[in-house]
């Protein structure tokens, strides 16, 4: 059985006030889950180091993350109240996607057991998202010569606003994203190759439009690794979602980007992304679905 890596930072908690809608408790249930799963190894992420991070954000943003200097409104945009272990946590879950970037082109697959910020910018944080994973993991690889060509495969609902605005004019990096149309965010930022779908899609439609459009990308992107954002958030059951996914709908996704990959013989570095079911062991269950999917040899 192959080893899969699986880079987890949910030890690293912050303060949300009560009845806040960010899923802080699933990274736990989580990372139990996948200390279950055979073949896979749970580690503690590191922290991105404030050097990597400048590769992606501006010198101003990281100093005031740093620091606790964001405005009301810049905090308001991001959805979480600043702390110091807002900060730690940021760092943690971008080092961990950095870190199993450089395990997905050692053994294949990688995972993160969170991750897939994308809708954080050069210049601001937004949307949960604090600093932006993919791409510092991507300029971290490059700084390297690890890798030049890439692909992100964003099947989170949400348009990855901030990983488009960062990567446009990129021409090594190729975006596919499978969005629901009225979702956030409301201003959109184009993507390389991108999918809208009405309030209500369901399974049959979805994989119908994710088969079509995955060898596109992959044809275009001639990509040396993939980022994945297994989004939890087209569940049906999801409060932000709005599309009608099931869980069964889910796991076939997981297992044709999967496929997909692994034929085409690009390493998948996994990120979990967004999940916000009326019951938090909804998301988890869907997580550990895709763990499980992408940890599994080839069907
Ligand atoms: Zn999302």
């Amino acid at each position: 059985m192959q080893r899969v890596r699986a880079f987890a930072h949910d030890v690293f908690t912050y303060p949300l006030p009560e009845g806040h809608r960010f899923p802080l408790a699933k990274y736990r249930l989580v990372r139990q889950g996948a200390e279950t799963i055979e073949g896979v190894e749970v580690r503690d992420a590191d922290a991105a180091t404030w050097e990597q991070l400048a590769r992606t954000h501006s010198a101003d943003w990281v100093e005031r993350v740093r620091d606790g200097h964001l405005d009301r409104r810049e905090e308001l945009a991001l959805g979480l109240p600043w702390s110091e272990q807002l900060v730690e946590r940021s760092r943690r879950a971008t080092g961990a996607t950095l870190q199993a970037a450089r395990a997905a082109l050692e053994d294949g697959i990688a995972m993160n057991l969170g991750g897939g910020t994308h809708h954080a910018f050069a210049h601001v944080g937004r949307g949960f998202c604090v600093f932006n994973d993919v791409v510092t993991a991507i300029r971290d690889l490059r700084a390297d010569g690890r890798v030049r060509r890439v692909l992100v495969v964003d099947v989170d609902v949400h348009q990855g606003d901030g990983t488009h605005a960062l990567l446009a004019g990129d021409a090594d990096a190729f975006t596919l994203s499978l969005n629901g149309f009225r979702n956030y965010p409301f201003r959109r930022v184009p993507g390389d190759l991108e999918v809208d779908f009405p309030d209500g899609t369901a399974d049959g439609r979805y994989l119908a439009e994710l088969e079509r459009v995955l060898p596109e990308a992959l044809r275009r992107a001639r990509p040396e690794l993939a980022f994945v954002l297994a989004g939890a958030d087209p569940y049906e059951g999801d409060r932000l979602g709005r599309l009608a996914l099931t869980k069964r709908g889910l796991l076939e996704r997981d297992g044709f980007v999967r496929d997909a990959l692994s034929t085409a013989g690009v390493p998948a570095c996994v990120t979990l992304a967004g999940g916000y079911a009326e019951d938090v062991r909804d998301t988890v269950e869907i997580n550990l679905g895709t763990v499980r999917t992408f940890s599994a040899s080839r069907s």
